[in-house]
């Protein structure tokens, strides 16, 4: 797959779409462009986005978005579904086979839903199921108010166990302001405050003494490879659900870069995800499960969603399709390879990278410790003279997950444009002029007291203008849809 020049079928396409909208839609079209702009013109090094290939995009804008189809595959709410069947079916079993699974559920319409959908099928078979045995009673809809109370408070409270959001844990991982946090009894676990690594023996340690329904493991922000045959033991000590969300690293999964102990659906109960990370997919989710939860999984529809996208779906089928080809293997090796020079590359210029390194497609950097910057003034600084990345809190932040104290540099959308390892000395040395020459600005309180502000800086100017012309430089060599 090429973003850098459109083959002359892609080409027909998007010329079409454009002259579609210039009659129907002039704004959208405009917006369009200016998307396609932003795109093109910015080193875009956003962890948890990538560039999809326009095969995926177009199977995404077609009829498909007109079709309800309640239920699962053969088993419909719905009239009129024997073709969406066959898209769902053949969707699933692309799915499946790409990550070797017992059983895939591709409805999800996001990673969070798909979060949502899982913890709501563990729940069913650990805590809804062996109640509705007991009453001998398996249709919902028939129990009495009392029992279906007692159902309820059996959902309610279960513990969950996962990463801390400072350690780079997901909101939906049981972060307060997240449902996920109503619905359990969540403990956290994280970091090393030595190695920012994953402690398993302390993971061990909390896990016995918590002993949770779900032992959760996933990241949005975490540079090292986990090691899932130890959590699957855990699980196992303390009865546990080995719970995985690979949102950021299925693309490296699928890519055969975590193989053995690093891959989490050969030791995982069940395992949810993304497709538009390192997956390159449209935006959505999926679901893989071990053939004791899949039930319960398949019953996603209508337990947490309702009408499956089947637009997304039919786009998701391309995507897996082209994951499933060898050349997604050299693509998600190459992500890695990219990131550990960039990382590399930072250390040698004396940048604070966490963990010194990378696995994955991540690598964290503590701005504040290598700059006296917040990761906001760092954001933005960068965003000004045309990288795009995020701001990230770090494990034991101190300035708090609104202005952090890191950023979060991700390399799966750089490697689809065709960066190599040997352009990584050239970003790394960027950053770091453009970090380096960013100060906080001052700013005045509503009580008058002045101080450096956590938010506003300044750039040199002369930096500002030299990063940008080796920014357009460097891009010239990848162009995007040229
Ligand atoms: N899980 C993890 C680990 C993520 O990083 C994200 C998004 O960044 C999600 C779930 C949520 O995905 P979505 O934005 O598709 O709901």
């Amino acid at each position: 797959m090429s973003v850098s020049k459109l083959n002359e079928r892609e080409k027909r396409y998007v010329d079409g779409l454009l002259s579609l909208l210039e009659e129907t839609s002039p704004s959208v079209r405009q917006f369009y462009l200016e998307e396609l702009e932003n795109q093109r013109n910015t080193l875009k090094l956003i962890a948890s986005e990538n560039y999809s290939s326009v095969s995926v995009q177009a199977a995404m804008g077609t009829l498909f978005t007109d079709k309800y189809a309640e239920g699962v595959p053969f088993h419909r709410f719905y009239a009129g579904c024997e073709v969406v069947d066959k898209l769902e079916s053949e969707c699933a079993e692309a799915c499946r086979r790409l990550f070797g699974a017992d059983f895939a559920y591709v409805q999800p319409h996001s990673g969070a839903d798909a979060n949502l959908v899982a913890y709501w099928a563990i729940l069913s078979q650990r805590a809804m199921d062996p109640i509705l045995e007991e009453i001998g009673e398996k249709n919902m809809s028939k129990l009495t108010p009392a029992d279906f109370t007692r159902i309820r408070e059996a959902c309610h409270n279960q513990r969950l166990m996962s990463l801390d959001y400072y350690s780079g844990g997901h909101l939906t991982h049981g972060y307060r302001m997240n449902v996920s946090a109503q619905m359990f009894d969540v403990r956290t676990y994280s970091v090393s405050e030595k190695t920012f690594m994953l402690d398993y023996d302390d993971i061990e340690k909390a896990a016995l003494e918590f002993k949770p329904l779900v032992l959760l493991a996933g990241y949005s922000a975490y540079p090292r490879a986990i090691n899932f045959r130890r959590l699957r033991e855990i699980a196992d000590k303390v009865g546990a659900v080995l719970m995985v969300d690979m949102a950021h690293f299925a693309g490296l999964v699928a890519g055969g870069v975590f193989s053995g102990d690093e891959n989490p659906v050969a030791f995982a109960d069940i395992v949810t995800s993304t497709t538009h990370k390192t997956l390159r997919g449209p935006r959505g989710g999926f679901i893989l499960a071990k053939s004791h939860l899949a039930p319960f999984v398949e019953k996603g529809c209508p337990l947490v969603i309702g009408g499956p996208l089947e637009h997304v779906i039919a786009a998701k089928l391309v995507a897996f399709k082209e994951a499933l080809k060898d050349d997604f293997k050299t693509y998600a090796a190459n992500i890695v390879r990219n990131s550990r020079a960039l990382a590399a590359e930072l250390v040698s210029q004396g940048v604070s990278v966490l963990t010194g390194g990378t696995d994955n497609h991540i690598v964290l950097v503590d701005v504040n410790k290598s700059f006296g910057l917040t990761g906001r003034q760092a954001e933005s600084s960068l965003r000004s003279i045309g990288i795009t990345l995020n701001r990230n809190a770090l494990p034991f932040d101190v300035n708090g997950p609104w202005y952090t104290s890191g950023i979060r540099l991700g390399l799966g959308a750089l490697t689809t444009r065709g960066f190599v390892e040997s352009d990584m000395k050239e970003i790394a040395s960027v950053i770091k002029l453009v970090l380096g020459s960013t100060r906080p600005a001052k700013s005045t309180s509503k009580d008058g007291v002045v101080g450096l502000s956590k938010t506003l800086f300044e750039l040199d100017s002369k930096a500002e203008s030299e990063a940008k012309g080796r920014i357009a430089k460097l891009l010239e060599g990848y162009p995007l849809y040229s």
